[in-house]
């Protein structure tokens, strides 16, 4: 199932380091390789109302998302399936389960990819159509495995582990590739962390597919973001991922800037600004908490990927802050504005946040 690959791609693998995957594309986008690892999450719309799902993946087209996914439970929404590829920019998925004339139907729409489960669509033949259409218009399609629901005899001889789930993927990319299908992405997600990481580390060995990371049903905003967060990041350090969705019990506008927070805490991938801010301590004598969140909000009206420190004290502050492009360190009532670590001046209390918006409009007015 694995493809050779260059000898020096081994030479990582063999450190565990480096997971590189072979190319699918995905309407113009390509995943996997050396490609950045893409963001993407899922509508929570219903699919036949076009409207309202346009509208949600418009907003999350301008969050930064680059791959969204539409559930589509029947005939109604596979036909939505055309108009919504009409007034989107990036590409579509459809879900699905268990019917291949859903899957069919999806495909003559226009869809860019489907997530199907080929060892649950029915017979051979019925596999057959749907992989002759997806090479007709060169669709791929994600292999989706989830913790719960593996097959009974999987559960039976390993449990609700990740050699069930691997093994649970093995068996739809065997139908696939005995198809002479290639175009695979593959999911195998857990809800809990450590599970997820074994399974996604076990399925690299055994494939050379894309890998779409998850942490399934994560939870709310909070806990879901750093289980996502812990899953998935470890994995993407790994070099392991092609793709990733945070999946939150919450409007998935919130899913996208977790996806972006994850890839720029690893310096996979920027996105707008940074902001990097102390924790303070006894040392801190502004209302840096306060200052931190205020600056926060005004960096998203910025676009340009720079990164800003908010520190409090300047015994510790331009020093723990140097890779920042500018930045403030408190003291006694004052701050001290820096950029590149060098102070250049200081300012009152109630003047740094407008000095130091000064300073980024200059930065990002020359970056334009
Ligand atoms: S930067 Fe200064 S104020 Fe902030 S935590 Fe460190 S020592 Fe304390």
């Amino acid at each position: 199932m694995r493809v050779e690959l260059p000898v020096i791609v081994c030479m990582f693998m063999a450190k565990g380091k480096k997971y590189l995957s072979r190319v699918v594309k995905i309407g113009k986008l390509k995943l996997g390789g050396d490609n950045p690892v893409r963001v993407q999450s899922m509508c929570n719309t219903d699919t036949r109302n076009v409207k309202a799902t346009v509208q949600q993946i418009l907003a999350m087209e301008k969050e930064g998302c680059e791959i969204v996914r539409v559930a589509v439970l029947d005939m109604a929404a596979a036909k939505a399936i055309g108009q919504i590829k009409k007034k989107i920019h990036i590409p579509l998925v459809a879900d699905i389960h268990f019917d291949y004339k859903l899957a069919l139907e999806v495909i003559q729409q226009g869809v860019d990819k489907v997530r199907v489960n080929p060892g649950n669509i029915g017979s051979e033949e019925k596999v057959r159509s749907v992989v002759a259409a997806c090479k007709k218009k060169k669709i791929p399609i994600r292999i989706g495995i989830n913790a719960g629901s593996l097959e009974q005899d999987l559960l039976n001889k390993y449990g609700a582990t990740p050699q069930a789930a691997v093994e649970s993927a093995l068996r739809h990319v065997r139908i696939l590739e005995k198809l002479n299908f290639k175009d695979i992405l593959i999911s195998i997600k857990f809800s809990d962390v450590s599970r997820m990481i074994a399974a996604y580390r076990l399925l690299a060995k055994k494939v050379d597919y894309p890998l779409h990371l998850g942490v399934t049903e994560a939870g709310t905003a909070f806990m879901g973001s750093i289980k996502s967060a812990i899953g998935i990041g470890v994995l993407l350090e790994e070099g392991i991922g092609a793709t990733m969705r945070v999946s939150l019990t919450a409007d998935p506008l919130e899913e996208i800037p977790v996806c972006w927070a994850i890839l720029r805490s690893l310096d996979l991938r920027r996105r707008g600004p940074e902001m990097i801010s102390c924790p303070t301590c006894g040392r801190t004598q502004i209302d840096l908490i306060g200052l931190a969140g205020c600056v926060e909000k005004e960096l998203k009206k910025i676009k340009q990927p720079i990164k800003v420190a908010v520190m409090g004290c300047v015994v510790n502050g331009p020093g723990e802050a140097r890779e920042a492009d500018i930045g403030v360190a408190g003291g006694k009532g004052m701050g001290a504005i820096f950029v590149k670590g060098q102070v250049v001046r200081s300012v009152k209390e109630d003047q740094i946040l407008p000095e130091l918006m000064k300073e980024i409009k200059k930065i990002t007015r020359k970056a334009k």
